[in-house]
Parts: C-alpha cells; sequence; structure tokens
C-alpha cells in the first residue's frame, strides 16, 4: 500500500489523513474535465505498467458511506474483461458506472449521465468501448436473438458508417470490427449530445466533457479521442 499516492485523483500530502482516501467534494470540484480525463489516462498507465496502487477498499467503503462525489460517468461494455475500475486503477466512490452490451444509450442512461453531471456533480463522461466487441460483432453479423436483436439495432449505424478499412467487412476482420467499436462510440457521443440539451449545454459551458475511449483488450491500453478524431 502506498500511503501518499501523488498522481492518483484528489490525492495530496496536505490532505487531513481521513480524507485522502476518498474523492471529496472540494476536490472534486476543483478538477477541471481535462484534469479528469488526465488522471483516468493515469490510472491506466499504472494498469498497464503492472504498478497499480494498492487501494484500500475497506477504507474507501467506510469514507464514501456519508456520501459520493465522483468525478466521472463511465459508460462502458458489459464485456467482462473490460471493468473501468480495474483498468483505470480506481477507488471506490471515484466513479459512476454505466454498463451495457455495446455501450449504448437509451434514455434510461442518458437520464443516469444527467443525473451524474448535473445533479452529483460529474466533470466527465466517459463513452468508452473495447476491441473485440461481442455486441459489435453480432451487429455486423446481424444477430437476432429476443430482445437483443433491437439493442444491436443501435449499433447497425456505426458498422455502416465505417469507412477506409482494408479487407473485408466481417468479424474475421479485427481491424474492421475495432474501427466499428471506435465508430459506435463516436455516434454514441453524437446521441448524447442529440438527447439530451442538459448534457449539450453543460459541454458547450465547459462545465463537463463529452469524451470517447476505446480500450485494447490484449495490451490493456485505453485510447482516447474526441469526436472529431
Ligand atoms: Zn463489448
Amino acid at each position: 500500500m502506498n500511503d501518499k499516492p501523488t498522481t492518483a485523483i484528489g490525492c495530496s500530502d496536505d490532505d487531513p489523513e481521513r480524507e485522502q482516501h476518498v474523492l471529496t467534494r472540494k476536490k472534486r470540484d476543483e478538477l477541471s474535465p481535462r484534469d479528469m480525463i488526465r488522471l483516468l489516462q493515469e490510472g491506466n498507465r499504472r494498469f498497464v505498467d503492472g504498478k497499480p496502487i494498492d487501494w484500500d477498499y475497506r477504507h474507501e467503503q467506510a469514507d464514501t458511506s456519508g456520501g459520493q462525489y465522483p468525478g466521472a460517468i463511465v459508460l462502458g461494455c458489459i464485456d467482462s474483461r473490460a471493468p473501468a475500475e480495474i483498468v483505470f486503477n480506481l477507488r471506490i466512490g471515484d466513479v459512476f458506472n454505466a454498463r451495457v452490451a455495446g455501450n449504448v444509450v437509451d434514455e434510461d442512461i442518458v437520464g443516469s449521465m444527467e443525473y451524474a453531471c448535473k445533479a452529483a456533480g460529474a466533470k466527465i463522461i466517459l463513452v468508452m468501448g473495447h476491441t473485440n466487441c461481442g455486441a459489435v460483432k453480432g451487429a455486423i453479423d446481424r444477430v437476432e436473438l429476443g430482445n437483443l436483436t433491437q439493442l444491436l439495432a443501435k449499433i447497425k449505424p456505426a458498422i455502416d458508417a465505417v469507412r477506409d478499412v482494408e479487407g473485408e467487412q466481417t468479424t474475421k476482420n479485427s481491424a474492421f470490427v475495432s474501427a466499428a467499436a471506435k465508430m459506435n462510440v463516436m455516434l454514441t457521443m453524437a446521441n448524447i449530445r442529440k438527447t439530451s440539451p442538459v448534457l449539450k449545454e453543460m459541454e458547450e459551458r465547459g462545465e463537463i466533457g463529452i469524451a470517447g475511449a476505446l480500450y485494447d483488450i490484449e495490451s490493456g491500453k485505453v485510447e482516447f479521442f474526441d469526436s472529431k478524431s
């Protein structure tokens, strides 16, 4: 256990001892959206390097019991290999975490994001897809199965929008699958702005950032990108 992590979210040497272990309102409110992205990037770097901070979950659980001040909401896939808290080396209370196959949005997910940002003060909405995503592959293969059919239909526009990838447009082509996963993240970000005037306005005012990322399940690295890249 590193008692005084200097690169972790909101930690600094001059904090009262108890407060050092979790994200407080003051620490969270001092972070800009860009700061929050940087802290997620640093956490992923520790994870990739095999040098994660060995957090004290029981201490964090006690220290967050009276309130939470998360810095971000992450929308990820349900894939068991892409757990946000672990790949960003985060503590209890650091982020809200929404997960649904293919990291797509519906009104309930967008409502959760509005709660996270407008009511609870999170600074970043991070939509995180991942490589080798079964939901993206299912959409490419036009899988039909119960309620999954309509979920995969939400990914279909991303498949159709992929351009400039060499090789066949099938699930055998991992470059195509990754490009579709990235496009799906970008279209999801656009969907959030389109369906939530609340979040769009917060982003335009610089109160929050809406960011995209792709988690590489082979390397463990998270690639961040904005909606224009
Ligand atoms: Zn997935």
